[in-house]
């Protein structure tokens, strides 16, 4: 049953509510290791399933486009001060629609089009965002883009300022969609300083480990920090952008009017709550307890022959090259769906083979780590994820996992869903 419970959903419109339920239920009955992915709060839900979807509100606290603003601009004003006593930061904007936009904000406040951005690879592990060819933001700028090195996995700052100092970007993007490293943000600062570059750290991967005390900060190296809300965060879907006091006008117009109309109230309500989880306690032991159940599961597969890119991690993602396993990552990752455990296949650096049949899987431990899971529980996750990749063409063992997996994680109680009593 979902919670909160959906009487009038089910009344209404029962195709689509039965829909919702079964989404919860594969929630609930999967091992999720999707390294973006996470289980929002109920109150979270609740503030999203809000009212404050049907308000209007174009414009900022105190100078907005419409009447009737007396609920909505405090409830901006919360989200916009949690967000900057929890990441320490002078301005906030939590209007953007998801972290894409957000991004493109950054590019409307400060680059012309044509005009050069600098940022990682796709298949070394950044975001198609940071300038990828298919992405508008490779189309519409002027794209170079630096990796890791082959032989650790890991950025090289040396070969990354000689880039800048080269090509004299404009921005400079630092983060990504799959970098199990911890990312050197003293370091980008002084490249971009060198470069007279903007630095905008992407931190939508990081941002509850930031938040949480698990992760350096950008805060006070980048220019701009933008994040989605929804990764390890585990709020809604949706975006900030951080910025220091010398920037905020500018990303404030590129976001509006530059490039949004109205912001979605329900989102930045639910932002506000997540805030407010995040700033707790509990969630700095949440944070440090993701980093360990990926370091643990890391261990695990090394001790069970998997090639790690980079060798391990520092973060919640593990990638895994799984070259020496003889499977590729679709095949690998289409059995562990089968069999109960829910990841992506990924590139992996200086991929041999095609971005749609890739080498890797991508995984990370946030999900996990919010339905109780521990390092005394990785091992075990470890040897099922080895099993299946070894059988992935034997049915019956696929479903034979799936089954144990479901009871392993029957008894770890989901926020937002639990079995009918
Ligand atoms: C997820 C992600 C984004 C994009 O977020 P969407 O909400 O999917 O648009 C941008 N940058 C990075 C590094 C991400 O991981």
């Amino acid at each position: 049953m979902h919670q909160p419970a959906l009487p009038h959903l089910h009344a209404a419109d029962p195709a689509l509510a039965a829909l919702i339920e079964g989404e919860a239920t594969r929630q609930h009955d999967k091992i999720r290791l999707i390294a973006s992915e996470n289980y929002v709060s109920p109150a979270v839900l609740e503030a999203t399933g809000s009212v404050l979807t049907n308000k209007y509100s174009e414009g900022y606290v105190g100078r907005r486009y419409y009447e009737g603003q007396q609920f909505v601009d405090p409830v901006e004003e919360l989200a916009v001060e949690r967000a900057k006593a929890l990441f320490g930061v002078e301005h906030a904007n939590v209007q953007p629609y998801s972290g894409s936009p957000a991004n493109l904000a950054a590019y409307l406040a400060f680059l012309e089009p044509g005009d050069t951005v600098m940022g990682m690879a796709l298949p070394m592990g950044g975001h198609l965002t940071h300038g990828w060819s298919v992405s508008a933001t490779g189309r519409w700028f002027t794209p170079v883009r630096y990796g890791v090195r082959a032989d650790t996995g890991r950025v090289d700052l040396d070969e990354v300022r000689d880039l800048a100092l080269k090509e004299r970007p404009k921005l400079i993007f630092c983060g990504g969609t799959a970098i199990p490293r911890t990312i050197d943000y003293p370091a980008f600062a002084e490249i971009a300083r060198e470069a007279g570059a903007v630095l905008a750290a992407d931190i939508a991967h990081l941002a509850g480990l930031i938040a949480g005390g698990a992760h350096p900060s950008p805060a006070g190296h980048a220019d701009v920090i933008t994040t989605t809300t929804h990764k390890t965060l585990r709020g809604p879907r949706g975006a900030m952008i951080m910025s220091t006091a010398e920037h905020a006008a500018a990303l404030d117009k590129a976001v509006f009017p530059g490039l949004q109309g109205g912001p979605h109230n329900h989102t930045t309500a639910a932002i506000a709550v997540a805030l407010k989880e995040a700033a707790a306690p509990a969630f700095s032991a949440y944070a440090h307890q993701i980093v360990a159940n990926a370091k643990a599961l890391a261990q695990a597969l090394l001790e069970r022959g998997f090639d790690l890119v980079s060798g391990g991690t520092d973060n919640h993602l593990v990638l895994i090259d799984l070259t020496n396993k003889g499977v590729a990552g679709k095949p690998a990752a289409r059995a562990l769906d089968e069999a109960g455990i829910e990841l992506n296949h990924n590139t992996v650096p200086f991929d041999p083979r095609k971005p749609f049949d890739p080498s890797g899987l991508r995984l990370g431990t946030a999900a996990i780590t919010t339905r109780g899971l521990t390092e005394a529980d990785m091992p075990r996750v470890a040897a099922w994820i080895d099993e299946v990749v070894r059988a992935h063409e034997d049915t019956g063992l696929l479903s034979r996992i799936a089954a144990e997996i479901r009871e392993f994680m029957g008894a770890r109680p989901m926020p937002g869903w639990a079995p009918a009593p």
